[in-house]
């Protein structure tokens, strides 16, 4: 009879708890230790100066690590005073010029270097970025195109997401940019962005220029999207409000020349934004980041 250890299980699910069986009965054997996967974006000691006439050092030794929680993604905030190098970090992982590459330092996107374009990465701008002489439709499906996706298919999914973005098909799929209000563009470069499925998305203050109440639906939308995507998140904002409603964790960043002052790990609420603006913990959180940046921002 043969009596070896068998090691059940299927090698597709690794974090079954391992067991050999001996006559029928399963004995736990000590964890197989788990592969290191690599963090999503790590940045060791970035420096950038730009150059010309009087070199400018935009960031300076920026050194932070987002781990992969493949599983669930991560919502990073990025908040600092204005001129700190926000921009500067989030366009190096991004890998667009001139803010990449990097004067010095590493940086690394799932523990390679960043190259200059990859769908791993999306990017949302503050201001409008659609194109304008392209339909919401065409827009939204426009790195499909790219991709090389057949028109019928890539029109079926945009249509999709013009939905789950809270646009209505009948009705907008196709107007221009310039027949939209700035609350809708956003969506459209929302759509536009995720609908590629990258594991990074980048933000550059995409809210900045909304009034408040469609700043908040806008968030709540980001957070209900972010949970199906699984994606990780950068989103740079002024608002200290927006970042403890939306983050897991916030990189604070100093005056330029930017470094990171903390990273700082939160508490998301469960409550849409409207609501969770008036509990306790969140009022909490905003008053002592408050208390960081306003240090930060008085004149030294
Ligand atoms: P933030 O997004 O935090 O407001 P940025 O990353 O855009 O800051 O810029 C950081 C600093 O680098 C600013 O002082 C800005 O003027 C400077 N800077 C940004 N881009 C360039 C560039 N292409 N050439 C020279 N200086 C630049
Ligand atoms: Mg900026």
């Amino acid at each position: 009879m043969n009596t070896d250890p068998q090691i059940p299980g299927d090698s597709a699910q690794p974090d079954a708890a391992p067991a050999a069986i001996v006559n029928n009965t399963a004995i736990p054997l000590a964890p197989t230790p788990k592969v290191a996967r690599p963090a999503v974006v790590e940045f060791r000691n970035v420096t950038k100066i730009f150059g010309g006439e009087k070199p400018f050092t935009a960031i300076k030794n920026v050194t932070f690590k987002i781990e992969d929680h493949s599983e669930r993604g991560e919502f990073v905030c990025i908040l600092g005073p204005s001129g700190c190098g926000k921009s500067t970090v989030m366009r190096t992982i991004a890998g667009l010029t001139p803010q990449y590459p990097q004067t010095s330092g590493e940086a690394l996107v799932f523990g390679r270097p960043v190259t200059p374009s990859s769908s791993d990465r999306g990017m949302v701008f503050q201001d409008y970025s659609s194109f304008d002489h392209r339909t919401v439709l065409d827009n939204i499906a426009f790195g499909l195109e790219c991709q090389g996706m057949a028109k019928l298919d890539r029109h079926a999914l945009a249509m999709d997401w013009i939905g789950k973005v809270g646009l209505s098909r009948d009705k907008d799929a196709l107007k221009y940019p310039h027949q939209l209000s700035g609350g809708m563009r956003q969506r459209v470069a929302i759509a536009r962005t995720l609908i590629l499925k990258p594991r990074i998305i980048l933000m550059d203050e995409p809210f900045g220029a909304l009034d408040p109440a469609t700043r908040l639906s806008m968030q709540d939308l980001l957070l209900k999207l972010w949970h199906e995507q699984q994606a990780t998140v950068f989103f740079i904002t002024h608002d200290v409000e927006e970042a403890v409603f939306l983050s897991d964790q916030v990189l604070i960043m100093s005056p330029a020349p930017g470094t990171i002052l903390e990273q700082r790990a939160m508490t998301r609420s469960a409550l849409p934004a409207r609501a969770a603006q008036r509990e306790a913990s969140f009022l909490q959180h905003v008053f002592a980041l408050r208390d960081v940046m306003e240090k930060l921002e008085q004149p030294a």
